[in-house]
């Protein structure tokens, strides 16, 4: 993590002293009183209901080496003497903080952005590299204007290459996060239909995917899925900066990385890297073909950066996810279940219509859907769309949560029907009348996927019946 003294810092961030702390080094950076630690440096940031100024005494006392603090707040007289630095605003003084700090170091960045399938790549190349490197990668989720900042300021000498997860809503966000980061290799694992309200359409979506390159360095990579049109069709106006060298990667063939022969269960994936003799047998211990044009983004940033095919397939092999990414786990019963509800869009709830329609050897397979959020105007048809999507081909029952989820009920059942007694799609507005229902009904041999949007919180549904 960063290690400088109050003053240095104050030079970093463009801000002014108010008080030294005695020359004690600051380490590290928090805005969170919670996790910090003492010696770091306190970030009060304005946020939606609380104002962070109101903690900076108390992270004073726990032991904070110094806080920013906003010049249009007056510093009150208990911290007259304090270890302050003035600021415009606390995000940008982070933000400037670490953007010059990243132009101190001297280490490998890989950055990624996408709809879909970001914290997944970006936990691949983290897993390919290290071993090879020492690697420090994006927390979770921490990929925006604020998470990308703190993670890299906690760099040091002690890492030399870093993954970033690069997050968006709108235009220039991105391009903001990769001048900060400067990255060497750019990913953008695909195009999906979130946030559709602010960028206008799906060609809007790949436009801001792309900003990514503003920040690439000269000669660096910028890996894109080459399954998606629209990207190919982007790059060609894209200015990209002098030598870089465009790749794509995907699941039909074209693309410079093409995986073939893929084979996907309930809990892996296998696929062999086309006309790559080293990489025939590639085993990932999570399902999904979407999971295979994601490690073959990874495949190609760790190949740039080095890393042996053996060192790849061993990697991989022992790849641990962040939860709830179609996470296998058992129902009280036995009966399998797959936790996918971190979040969901139409994009990647296809996907994983698509991974339940190929799986065998279960007696009844379920989707269990909850609202997919944020779509803007189109979310009514889109969640029909999904409903459209599900066929008695791909899975033997559909069970919505959510008051959007009602049109993927409605358009799902019009293909469906009852099976003699069994309802085989239901609409729920009550979580509880939802799990009492399907905790009656599964049983041991059953497959049951659950997945919704973040705030829908379906992992509710997915203990319940491990609970039973
Ligand atoms: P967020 O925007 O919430 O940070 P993310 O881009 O980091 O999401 P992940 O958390 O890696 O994405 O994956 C979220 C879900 O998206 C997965 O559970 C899976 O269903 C789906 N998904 C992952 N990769 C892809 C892909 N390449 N194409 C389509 N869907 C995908
Ligand atoms: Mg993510």
């Amino acid at each position: 993590m960063i290690i400088r003294p109050l003053n240095a810092i104050a030079a970093l961030c463009g801000g002014t002293m108010l008080n030294d702390n005695g020359g004690a080094a600051i380490e590290g950076v928090s805005i969170n009183t919670r996790t910090m630690k003492p010696g770091m440096l306190f970030v009060p940031i304005q946020g939606e209901r609380v104002d962070g100024h109101a903690f900076v005494e108390g992270a004073l006392a726990d032991g904070a080496g110094g806080s920013l603090w906003e010049r249009s707040r007056a510093v009150p007289d208990a911290l007259s003497d304090a270890p302050l630095i003035l600021v415009d605003d606390s995000v940008a003084a982070l933000q400037q903080l670490a953007a010059n700090y990243r132009d101190e170091l001297d280490l490998r960045v890989i950055g990624v952005t996408g709809s879909n399938g970001k914290t997944t790549t970006k936990d691949m190349v983290a897993a390919l590299l290290s071993g090879s490197y020492r690697v420090h990668k994006t927390e979770g989720n921490l990929n925006n204007h604020i998470g990308l900042p703190l993670t890299v300021l906690e760099l040091d000498e002690s890492f030399d290459a870093v993954v970033l997860e690069m997050g968006m809503s709108e235009f220039g966000e991105i391009d903001f996060l990769t001048r900060l980061a400067k990255p060497d290799v750019a990913i953008i694992t695909n195009i999906g239909e979130s946030h559709m309200e602010q960028l206008g359409s799906r060609a809007g979506i790949a436009q801001a995917k792309l900003e990514i390159v503003a920040g690439l360095r000269p000669g660096g990579l910028l890996l894109i899925n080459g399954d998606e049109p629209l990207l190919h069709e982007g790059i060609r106006t894209a200015r990209l900066p002098e030598g870089v060298d465009v790749q794509t990667f995907g699941l039909q063939d074209g693309s410079r990385w093409v995986a073939d022969n893929i084979r996907v269960d309930a809990t892996s994936s296998q696929f062999g890297v086309k006309d790559d003799e080293a990489l025939q047998r590639v085993e990932l211990p999570v399902a999904g073909r979407h999971n295979v044009s994601n490690a073959l983004a990874a495949i190609a940033a760790a190949k740039k950066l080095g890393v042996p095919a053996s060192a790849i397939r061993e990697r991989f092999e022992r790849l641990k996810l962040t939860a709830m990414r179609i996470e296998p786990g058992r129902a009280h019963n036995g009966a399998l279940v797959l936790n996918d509800a971190y979040n969901a869009s139409p994009t990647s709830v296809r996907a994983a219509i698509d991974l339940v329609a190929s799986l065998r050897g279960y007696r009844r397979k379920w989707l269990v859907l909850g609202d997919m959020l944020e779509l803007g105007p189109e979310e009514t048809k889109m969640h029909g769309d999904i409903g459209a999507y599900v066929t008695p081909e791909k899975a033997d029952g559909v069970f919505t949560f959510g008051a959007l989820s009602q049109h993927t009920a409605t358009e799902a059942a019009k293909h469906f029907g009852d099976a003699g007694d069994e309802v085989r799609v239901r609409a729920f507005d009550d979580k509880a009348l939802l799990t009492a229902w399907l905790l009656a009904r599964v049983e041991p041999e059953d497959l049951v996927l659950v997945k919704g949007s973040r705030g829908m919180r379906m992992e509710e549904v997915v203990h319940a019946l491990q609970r039973g």
